[in-house]
């Protein structure tokens, strides 16, 4: 099989031309006579590459100047414990919105560092939409309010995630950052592991207003503490280099692409033909989102038939469409359509999935 079109979850696809831009650079970067990996992160061609990986970023979503960013490990699990640890000091309380999986869990690896006050939730709802702003019983004590942007398993997405008055809202936007526009001044912080929409795994980039760096939060290891990468341009230890060269040429795709308002009039043409196949197919596929609430990145969906479900992923695989099995949370199936998934593939899913109907009706 040559390169199929790839609808995993995460890690993710990436774009053809970043990959063909790494192989072609990968013996020998920019005439360094060795790879990027193989270089010191404190070397002049490194934070060269470092420095315009983070102002193309800033450029992309015009990031204003009292926010810094971040280029971080530890996978977004790792912030969902650190972020209560910045962000919070002994005893204090935080709001948290459940809307899926990855909220459930932000919450419960919160817990030990953070009073966890549910504010809203759609569990009872089987996470079928984000809960309306108007009903979310926040504290307007808590250090911050803590939200994921896109559900990737639940297939769940805020369109306009609200903000809390002068609490700092601190959003999880690890599977749509970079899908479309997006007013960061609105936010306190916002986190995102690498690769469904940026490069990689083992890189979490981080955008944060600088005042809440300045909190207290409590004792801890240097390693733990954001002002502390801040501080060092995020070279408090050696970063992952390979990350972050992979993400910057990202950013310079995402550019020359026409930036975010293009990509995002692209994500909504593709998520807006699959949701259309899904609900024109007279029952053959079902997505259970409430439309207003269906993300463009994720977009879940199971067959009249579970009976059918091992014989549709077994013809779609062989027909180069890769990676349709939905997570065992909810089953079914999955099709994620981030940045790197071209309308190509899309249509090429849209037709199979007709086919499909046709042929096991
Ligand atoms: N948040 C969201 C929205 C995710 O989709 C994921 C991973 N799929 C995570 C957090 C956890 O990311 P990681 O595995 O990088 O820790």
């Amino acid at each position: 099989m040559g390169r199929a079109w790839n609808f995993s979850a995460g890690p993710a696809a990436l774009p053809l031309a970043v990959l063909e831009r790494a192989q072609r650079e990968l013996l020998d970067w920019g005439g360094s006579g060795s790879s990027v990996m193989e270089q010191s992160h404190r070397g002049k061609r490194f934070i060269a590459m470092a420095e315009q990986a983070e102002a193309d970023l800033r450029e992309l979503l015009a990031v204003p100047e009292d926010y810094a960013v971040l280029f971080l490990q530890g996978g977004a699990t790792q912030h969902f414990a650190q972020i209560p640890m910045n962000l919070a000091g002994q005893g204090e309380r935080a709001d948290y919105v459940i809307t899926g999986h990855w909220s459930e869990k932000a919450a419960s690896e919160a817990a030990p560092y953070v009073k966890v006050n549910i504010a809203a939730s759609n569990r009872a709802d089987d996470y079928r939409q984000v809960p309306a702003r108007d009903g979310w019983q926040l504290d307007p004590g808590a250090a911050y309010v803590h939200v994921v942007a896109n559900e990737t398993i639940h297939g769940v997405e805020f369109h306009d995630i609200p903000t809390a008055g002068d609490v700092p809202v601190v959003v999880d936007m690890s599977s749509n950052i970079l899908s479309g526009p997006l007013d960061v001044g609105r936010y306190g912080l916002i986190y995102a592991g690498a690769q469904k929409n940026i490069g990689p795994s083992g890189l979490v980039v981080m955008i944060v207003r600088r005042d809440l760096l300045e909190r207290a939060g409590r004792p801890m290891a240097k390693i733990f503490r954001y002002a502390a990468h801040a501080a060092q341009g995020s070279m408090l230890n050696t970063p992952n280099t390979w990350g972050w060269y992979l993400a910057g040429l990202t950013f310079e795709w995402l550019k020359a692409q026409g930036g975010l308002a293009a990509m995002a009039a692209r994500n909504e043409a593709k998520a807006g033909q699959l949701y259309a196949a899904i609900d024109g197919s007279g029952g053959y596929y079902r997505n259970p989102i409430d439309p207003a609430s269906r993300s463009r990145m994720n977009v879940p969906f199971t067959l009249h038939d579970t009976a059918l479900d091992a014989l549709f992923l077994q013809e779609s695989e062989a027909a180069g469409l890769l990676a349709l099995k939905g997570h065992k949370a909810v089953g079914g199936m999955r099709a994620s359509l981030y940045n790197a998934v071209p309308p190509e593939a899309v249509e090429a899913l849209v037709a199979f999935m007709r086919d499909f109907a046709t042929r096991h009706g």
